[in-house]
């Protein structure tokens, strides 16, 4: 004879068993999750360290740790063995993959942001106009994550340029399927300027480990998303700054 289902000692509707069944298996999936998670970085790795608009680099604590990569590129220690492993990688399944900037110190970045708003106001544009538009492709000094030596540009040397015509380059595609797989991520993907400050990058490349790239990869969110589901005090610091 089979023992009834039951709860308090009432028989529960098939309904009410399956709803149970799907909650308590969705609850040990997030957990897992969880664990996992916790397990792979204990603290915050500092892989994972948050840079953007509303988090600038000083407030981190992250000192870059350089090396070269290749040709005079420079990137923090931590990501350079991926990085080269990528670039090999891609080049061997065909494609002409080129680095265009990696590391930055804060003044290179500030040459670059102010030469690029300088552009602008000498065709017109009044200083004003010119600073938010920059804004949304580059950061202001302090607060780029090139300045980390965790972020990379990579470009096709058949259309060697900074744009998203980019999208449509053979190492461009490569990259968008393959990265994850060294630990990067696509860092300012396509309609997330709300979230992480910048129109779509399809250069840009940030490092996050091979763990947390898989994941924001499979889940298709930013890196923002990722953090303030996985570590809430620093979805506290996107939410209280954005
Ligand atoms: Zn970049």
């Amino acid at each position: 004879m089979r023992t009834p289902v039951s709860y308090l000692g009432r028989r529960l509707s098939p309904y009410v068993r399956v709803a149970m069944v799907v909650v308590l298996s969705a609850l040990a999936v997030f957990t897992a999750v969880r664990i996992h998670s916790w397990n792979t970085f204990g603290e915050r790795s500092r892989v994972m360290t948050l840079v953007n608009p509303w988090n600038p680099v000083s407030e981190t604590g992250y000192t870059a740790k350089l090396t070269e990569v290749e040709d005079g590129y420079q990137m923090d220690r931590v990501c350079a063995d991926a990085l080269r492993r990528m670039l090999t990688d891609c080049r061997a399944a065909g494609r002409n993959a080129l680095i265009a900037d990696a590391y930055r110190s804060v003044d290179d970045q500030l040459v670059l942001h102010d030469a690029e708003v300088q552009r602008l106001v000498d065709g017109g544009m009044t200083p004003e106009a010119a600073e938010w538009q920059v804004s949304k492709v580059i950061a202001a000094a302090g607060r780029s994550e090139h300045e980390m030596g965790l972020a990379v540009d990579i470009v096709d040397a058949d259309n060697p340029v900074t744009d998203e015509t980019q999208a449509e380059t053979p190492t461009s595609q490569w990259l968008r399927e393959n990265a994850w797989r060294y630990g990067f991520i696509l860092r300012y993907p396509p309609d997330a300027e709300e979230i992480t400050g910048y129109s779509w990058h399809p250069w840009h490349y940030r490092y996050v480990g091979e763990d947390a790239a898989g994941n924001i990869q499979a889940l298709g969110i930013t890196l923002e998303e990722y953090l303030s589901l996985f570590y809430s005090d620093e979805a506290q610091v996107v939410y209280d700054k954005g």
